[in-house]
């Protein structure tokens, strides 16, 4: 099943509104195991429109329109649509008479120009819309593809789509869609595909997608028996968990905070942070789990070199040779966030954000996080990219990824400081 997406709107093609249409389209259809073969965007122009319309019929079965169907002389979908496929525009009674019954409850009259809001195109039908005045509008064409014509603004559009043209085109496609989702952190997302280029096929599909440092997998594959659909994708699944098991940490909505607090629920333990660079991030994130006040002790934030000092009790003479961005301060700060709040484990960040330039040995970016645990002290370097808040919530999720490979036991590969235990690991 192959669907195509046109967002009409000269607001659009002028950049003054942002596309999130096509976008929550795409997603929802990708995720419906339905292939979106092509996106486009035009201004309010019925011949522009029109012509669109023609063209993406060309290469899908469902033609998906948001946008212009207003009552205003630019909102003109309806009409291209009329247009294109040469049906007369007619007045739809019952459309009308809920139009009506609409300005009369709000004791308005109602204008004129919204009359237009109840014709559709011969042949087609209307879809209500329980956010607004503008009905949508499906129009099966003989032999050819189904085109539905919905709302520009998000809050009509989206329950329309998901409750009223999304399941008619699963019924259309008389099979069942199943995926599963696998999150990876430690890992690029180039380096995953060059590890598993050979099981990323067609059927079942394997897509990545890279979100904050780390990359989600979807496997996904559609079949008229359900069965089957989900036993190829449990064995695709399982494929690739050989090739790169050890950077998966969870599946489907899975959190990198809440399987770290379910770890250290499992393990009786809990974790304080104390954080430079990432300024109440890395707190914020443990906390987002309910629960989280069961393994989640506290937080202390010693952003200026001066609270490292007076707050952590961080060497001032480390400080004053190495200043507050280097790997032995990391470390302290760990060990002060340990022995004040008594927890089993504690991270602590410190970094250069930027924008302003560090120096030749600590550009911006440069990161150091250090985890003292149970068993010992690790430290590890990193280089982040992006603005100043990129950095820091990036140095949060660093953090977090280095927390969850020392509980799982996954090969941290870092430096150990002098100081860490002989394993050299926590
Ligand atoms: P209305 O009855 O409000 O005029 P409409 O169906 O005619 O609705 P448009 O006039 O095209 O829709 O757009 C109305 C508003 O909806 C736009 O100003 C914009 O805020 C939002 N909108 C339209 N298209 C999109 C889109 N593709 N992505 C995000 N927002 C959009
Ligand atoms: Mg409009």
């Amino acid at each position: 099943m192959r669907a195509a997406i046109l967002s009409v709107g000269t607001e659009l093609t002028v950049g003054r509104v942002q596309d999130t249409n096509s976008r929550f389209l795409a997603a929802e259809l990708t995720g419906a195991g339905v292939d979106v073969v092509e996106a486009r965007t035009v201004g309010d122009d019925l011949g522009q429109i029109a012509q669109a319309m023609g063209a993406l019929a060309a290469v899908a079965d469902w033609v998906l329109v948001t946008g212009g169907l207003g009552p205003t002389a630019d909102d003109l979908t309806r009409e291209a649509l009329a247009r294109w496929t040469a049906r007369p525009l007619v007045v739809d009674g019952r459309a009308l008479a809920h139009l009506e019954a609409f300005y009369r409850d709000r004791d308005r009259p109602m204008p004129p120009i919204n009359r237009k809001q109840a014709t559709r195109p011969r042949g087609a039908r209307l879809i209500a819309n329980p956010h607004g005045t503008a009905p949508g509008v499906m129009l099966r064409l003989p032999g050819g593809p189904v085109v539905v014509l919905m709302p520009g603004p998000p809050r009509e559009m989206q329950p329309m789509f998901r409750e009223r043209v999304l399941p008619a085109v699963r019924r259309a496609s008389g099979r069942v869609i199943h995926s599963r989702s696998l999150r990876l952190v430690g890992i690029g997302e180039s380096d995953i595909e060059t590890r598993i280029a050979d099981l990323m096929g067609s059927d079942p599909s394997v897509a990545p997608y890279a979100g904050l440092a780390e990359v989600e997998l979807r496997v996904a594959t559609s079949d008229p028996d359900a069965r089957r659909a989900r036993s190829r994708v449990d064995a695709r699944v399982a494929a690739i968990r050989e090739r790169v098991g050890q950077w998966i940490y969870g599946e489907e909505d899975d959190t990198l905070e809440a399987v770290i607090h379910r770890l250290l629920l499992l393990r009786r333990e809990t974790v304080s942070v104390a954080e430079s660079l990432s300024a109440g991030r890395l707190a914020t994130r443990l906390t987002r789990v309910a629960g989280s006040s069961e393994t989640f002790a506290a937080g202390i934030v010693a952003y200026a070199t001066r609270t490292k000092e007076t707050l952590l009790g961080v060497d001032p003479d480390l400080l004053r040779r190495e200043g507050s961005v280097h790997p032995e301060v990391a470390v302290a700060m760990a060990r002060a966030a340990k022995a004040r709040t008594g927890t089993s484990w504690a991270l602590a960040t410190t970094g250069v954000a930027g924008p302003t330039p560090g120096d030749a040995r600590r550009p911006v970016g440069t990161v150091y996080l250090g985890l003292v645990g149970p068993g010992g002290e690790v430290v590890r370097e990193a280089h982040l990219f992006g603005d100043r808040d990129a950095i820091a919530d990036r140095s949060a999720q660093a953090a977090l990824v280095l927390l969850w490979q020392c509980l799982t036991g996954r090969d941290p590969d870092v430096p150990t400081l002098p100081s860490a235990s002989p394993t050299g690991r926590p």
